[in-house]
């Protein structure tokens, strides 16, 4: 996400911020999509919109109770001190039904929701009820199809893939084959996706040894000398 769209802001906490990166601010959209209004990044809108259109003519009565409690909102993942929550860049979204908030963490989940989740997943959004602790109000752009808009030069960041540098407060796939490998090199990280604290500390350890820049940043170099693609 950093590395594909940049930071939307120099400092999180856990309250709703607005964006401050100018670039990002410029993809932001107000858009009605349906059942209510949201603000998110200009495709992340628009592919919602197809959701709930497919939602609209697959589940209607679900569709007739659904709302929102927020898309949009610069803050840190809830219980997190260094994770980017991926409400910072307007792709994520938080649904409600008949005005009722799952609840998160409970280990239940709405029917409504689960009855709409396989139409998020075709579109390529992640359900929050798969996550460490069940959010199932939440619905999140997969990682995949940010890299697709991306190539699609949706991003308005150009078509030529910048280079992949992994850090502090990133999420996704990419973080757990660095954890995994970190281990494999004698660390002992809990492999959960988050680049938190204790993932940066080994990584300027290694850079250390390796006689890298130590900034805690994974980059070309640093991957190259960890043996990740
Ligand atoms: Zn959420």
């Amino acid at each position: 996400m950093l590395s594909l769209l940049g930071n939307p802001r120099d400092d999180y906490d856990t309250v709703c911020r607005e964006i401050t990166n100018p670039s990002l601010r410029a993809k932001i959209r107000l858009q009605d999509v349906g059942p209510f209004r949201v603000r998110g990044i200009a495709p992340a809108v628009e592919s919602l919109e197809q959701v709930l259109i497919d939602v609209r003519a697959e589940v209607p009565d679900v569709h007739a109770g659904l709302g929102t409690a927020g898309m949009l909102c610069a803050r840190l993942v809830r219980g997190s001190t260094s994770s980017i929550s991926n409400h910072s860049w307007g792709t994520a979204i938080d649904l409600t039904l008949d005005g009722v908030l799952d609840q998160r963490g409970d280990g239940t989940v709405q029917e409504g929701l689960a009855r709409i989740a396989p139409i998020f997943n075709r579109h390529g959004w992640f359900w929050g009820a798969a996550f460490r602790t069940e959010d199932a109000m939440h619905f999140e752009v997969s990682d995949q199809l940010i890299r697709r808009w991306h190539g699609e030069g949706r991003l308005g960041v150009g078509r030529a893939a910048p280079a992949m540098v992994l850090n502090l407060g990133d999420r996704g796939p990419e973080v757990v084959a660095l954890q995994r490998r970190l281990n494999e090199l004698g660390a002992s990280l809990v492999v959960d996706g988050d680049f938190g604290p204790a993932t940066r500390a080994v990584v300027v350890a290694f850079q250390a040894q390796a006689g890298l820049v130590p900034d805690g940043m994974v980059g070309s170099r640093t991957s190259e000398r960890l043996g990740l693609g």
